[in-house]
């Protein structure tokens, strides 16, 4: 590699983690993606005309279509499909790792150090690739044999395969860093590649519902591993700079993502939310009592303190700019109004704070779980905005719930609880919701959007 390469891989990585650090607040996001986008792009270019460089018609041949991918991509998908195309990205790099491990071996003898990184980036990045297929399809609520993909699917001595395939996929591995040339090494590596790819299923397929989160930040992690290790099996310092960062990001994600449902990895991957009945013991007492935009108008008028409390639905009925209208009219009827933003809310990880950032909610009036739930008390209307499984009581108070223990925003402590949904369908965890049927709660049926706007003209009437 010559100086001037060195140079431009230096600043490259230099403009990753800055642009890391921006995308901290959401002030300075816009500019750290900005930055971290032109680090990659300077080192694809410094890459693509390096000296090692061969196969230019084949190269630009992949930089092409992979170009048109994404840009269609990006511009074709609707905002509430980002999270599955988060999800599509992550098994990508998967896939780029696991084929980048497949050249080194095909047109190099790599020493053991080499066939090392080799069979790590093979392996981990066949994981990350099909356990981020079948992520995609939960996210997508598809549906199996009529049984719903978004749930935990487990079956006997589920636990024993995992582990038979991951041994059997690491001794794969050890065969093949031993000695990687010969027949025996190429089979080795072919079981390796082979179970790494099942063993991304079986490893993604028993969890579901409110454990997603957790998974896709794994996922997050798992494909910066890959291109480190894929890295280093090329001799490349920038990929490994990178992977390395990616894999250190998704791993901080992770431990945030465990903390916000109270779960350790190893829980988590052992089997959990959503294996356990659908919620079907969560005894559902009261009586469901639907309002009008009218009546909501009334109830928020007359408030004081509001608190909103979006989620998924907010996305779905993209109901981010109108939310902020009704806001900022509440604030000049002399209401203070905080959001209080759930970390799993949505389906991707910050998925709240991006809708509200893009109404340009202020970020003065975010605030956050552990902040808002000791004065929930003191609120006296919660606005509950396509929200659903972070507000679940059941998971505080009934053990026989799936989601018990998962920490919730205490929606039900306000003084009246206003929630905004089309029906009494449940949320992504797939169970029963006793909020809705609390003294305190009224329901506002319909598509969020549509309901806010009737409350918002009420208000200017
Ligand atoms: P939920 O999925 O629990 O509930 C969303 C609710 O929105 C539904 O009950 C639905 O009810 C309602 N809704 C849908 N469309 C509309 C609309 N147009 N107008 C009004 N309401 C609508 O969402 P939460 O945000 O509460 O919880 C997130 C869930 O997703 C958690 O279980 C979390 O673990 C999981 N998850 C989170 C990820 C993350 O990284 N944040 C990733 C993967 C999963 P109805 O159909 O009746 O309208």
């Amino acid at each position: 590699m010559n100086t001037a390469t060195e140079i431009a891989y230096l600043v490259a990585a230099a403009s990753f983690i800055l642009g890391l650090r921006m995308l901290g607040s959401p002030e300075t996001a816009r500019h750290g993606n900005l930055l971290s986008a032109f680090g990659m792009s300077l080192a694809a270019l410094v890459t693509f005309f390096g000296d090692e460089m061969e196969n230019y018609g084949w190269v630009l041949f992949g930089i092409v279509i992979g170009a048109v991918v994404g840009v269609v991509a990006a511009r074709l998908v609707e905002m509430t499909a980002m999270p599955e195309m988060v999800a599509l990205f992550n098994g990508s790099g998967g896939a780029a790792s696991l084929f980048l491990g497949w050249v080194v071996h095909l047109s190099t003898s790599p020493n053991f150090f080499t066939a090392s990184t080799v069979i790590m980036a093979v392996f981990i990045g066949g994981t990350t690739f099909t356990g981020s297929l079948v992520a995609w399809a939960k996210l997508r609520e598809l549906t199996l044999a009529g049984k719903r993909l978004g749930g935990a699917y487990t079956f006997p001595g589920q636990r024993a395969i995992n582990m038979g395939v991951l041994i059997i996929a690491l001794l794969g591995g050890v065969v093949y860093a031993a000695d990687s040339s010969g027949s025996v090494a190429a089979g080795g590596l072919a079981v390796g590649i082979l179970l790494s790819l099942l063993f991304g299923i079986l490893l993604v397929v028993p969890i579901g519902g409110a454990d997603m989160p957790v998974v896709i930040a794994v996922l997050n992690s798992l494909s910066g591993l890959a291109a480190c290790a894929a890295g280093f099996a090329v001799e490349n310092a920038i990929l490994v700079v990178a992977g390395a960062l990616v894999g250190a990001s998704g791993f901080i994600l992770t431990t945030v993502m465990c903390k916000s449902m109270n779960r350790t990895l190893v829980n988590v991957f052992a089997g959990g939310f959503g294996a356990t009945g659908g919620g079907a013991g969560t005894v559902v007492d009261g009586v469901v009592q639907p309002i009008m935009a009218e009546d909501a108008y009334y109830l928020l008028e007359a408030a004081d303190s509001v608190v909103i409390v979006p989620g998924y639905g907010l996305a779905v009925a993209q109901a981010q700019h109108v939310v902020r209208e009704m806001s900022d009219l509440l604030e000049k009827s002399g209401a203070d109004v905080r959001y209080a933003i759930h970390p799993v809310a949505g389906r991707m990880p910050g998925h709240m704070n991006v809708l509200l950032a893009e109404a340009n909610v202020p970020y003065d009036v975010l605030a956050e779980m552990d902040d808002i739930n000791p004065v929930m008390g003191t609120v006296d209307v919660c606005l509950v905005v396509g929200a659903n499984d972070v507000v679940n009581p059941a998971a505080r108070d009934d053990e026989c719930s799936p989601i018990y223990g998962m920490p919730i925003i205490d929606v039900d402590r306000a003084r009246i609880v206003i929630v905004l949904k089309r029906s009494m369908g449940t949320g992504f965890a797939g169970i029963s919701n006793p909020l809705f049927f609390r003294s305190n709660t009224r329901m506002l049926f319909g598509d969020a959007k549509t309901s806010l706007q009737q409350v918002v003209s009420e208000f200017k009437d």
